[in-house]
């Protein structure tokens, strides 16, 4: 059973030939709106592979919770905990992406950042010990740690993305109750000080992120491939695969990387579930944030289990 607790966002996508500027005013080439927010693109994420899912969060009540529903259930996704707060506004974000697939982000959170302990009740309804949870944080940092102190104490597994890292950064409680913690470049260097850009030094990060209690890391270096590394095993032997790895990038035309990493994180709960190992698992995850590269848009990147597949073998 996988499980996520997270955002719900509309996103207001514009494509442009350069970005804007302060002050500039740019025709937009094409316009699109979308279903975005990390927790209901890992939610599709999963959803596109072909596995069950159900995504715990929060709409508000106006004309977006609508859309946002019905974008769910067309890619089956559950929407059975999904709260519409009255009075509160769905999540919305401004997305401007150039040619180059570079994007700029303005993210109005509304009600994902009214979430409290209700929405942590409604997430603890549908756990048991043998889900697999993914949280990002884009909610508030006191309802995520309520949620993984849940998550945690039930014994499922925690998959959590620290996207974007929190103000303040994450205290060491996030990294003891995740089982999993998946940084991209500039997220590992907020948290480690480590800025990862080749093998050598994302190991030296996930070390770093080790030592603040955290059990598996992976850091994710976009378009550079991936580094895993698991801290539960001392022990050398290759039963459960190596314990430690870089996964070479997936060569593919990268031509948007809105929800890469939400891919990359939705196809690496689907693979942990169907019992991969971690080397195994961060591979499957890689090839899915490589497709989702290929697409444009959020939700609509995902790829499908086919696809990944095709991937994987060529
Ligand atoms: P985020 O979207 O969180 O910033 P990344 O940009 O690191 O995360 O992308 C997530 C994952 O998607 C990467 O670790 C990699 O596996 C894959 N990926 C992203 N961009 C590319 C690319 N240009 N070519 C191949 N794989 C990519």
């Amino acid at each position: 059973p996988l499980v996520v607790f997270g955002s719900v966002n509309i996103d207001m996508v514009a494509r442009l030939h350069t970005l804007p500027v302060p002050g500039e005013t740019l025709h937009a080439q094409g316009a699109h709106l979308g279903l975005g927010g990390k927790g209901a693109n890992q939610a599709v994420a999963v959803a596109r592979l072909g596995a069950p899912v159900t995504l715990a969060g929060r709409m508000g009540d106006d004309m977006f919770a609508g859309f946002a529903a019905d974008a769910l259930r067309r890619f089956g996704v559950s929407d059975s905990h999904l709260f519409r707060a009255p009075a509160q506004m769905t999540g919305l974000a401004m997305i401007c992406t150039d040619a180059a697939g570079e994007n700029t982000i303005v993210v109005a959170g509304g009600a994902n950042l009214a979430m409290d302990d209700t929405d942590v009740a409604r997430l603890a309804a549908c756990l048991t010990p043998d889900s697999i949870v993914l949280m990002q944080c884009e909610i508030p940092l006191p309802v995520l740690l309520a949620a993984a102190r849940r998550a945690a104490a039930l014994g499922a597994t925690l998959i959590l993305d620290p996207a974007p890292v929190p103000p303040g950064g994450l205290p060491d409680e996030a990294f003891r109750l995740a089982t999993l913690m998946t940084p991209n470049e500039t997220e590992t260097e907020r948290l480690t000080g480590i800025r990862p850009h080749d093998p050598d030094s994302a190991r030296r990060a996930a070390h770093a992120l080790h030592s603040r209690g955290l059990r598996q890391a992976i850091v994710k270096l976009g378009a550079q491939g991936v580094f895993f590394s698991d801290d539960t095993r001392q022990d050398d032997t290759r039963q459960n695969g190596p314990r430690q790895g870089f996964v070479r990038p997936f060569r593919v035309t990268a031509i948007d990387s809105v929800a890469a990493g939400d891919c990359f994180n939705g196809g690496l709960a689907v693979a942990l579930a169907r019992g991969q190992d971690l080397a195994a698992a961060t591979r499957f995850a890689a090839a899915c944030g490589a497709l989702a590269t290929t697409r444009k848009g959020a939700s609509d990147a995902a790829p499908t289990l086919a696809e990944v597949e095709s991937l994987l073998a060529a």
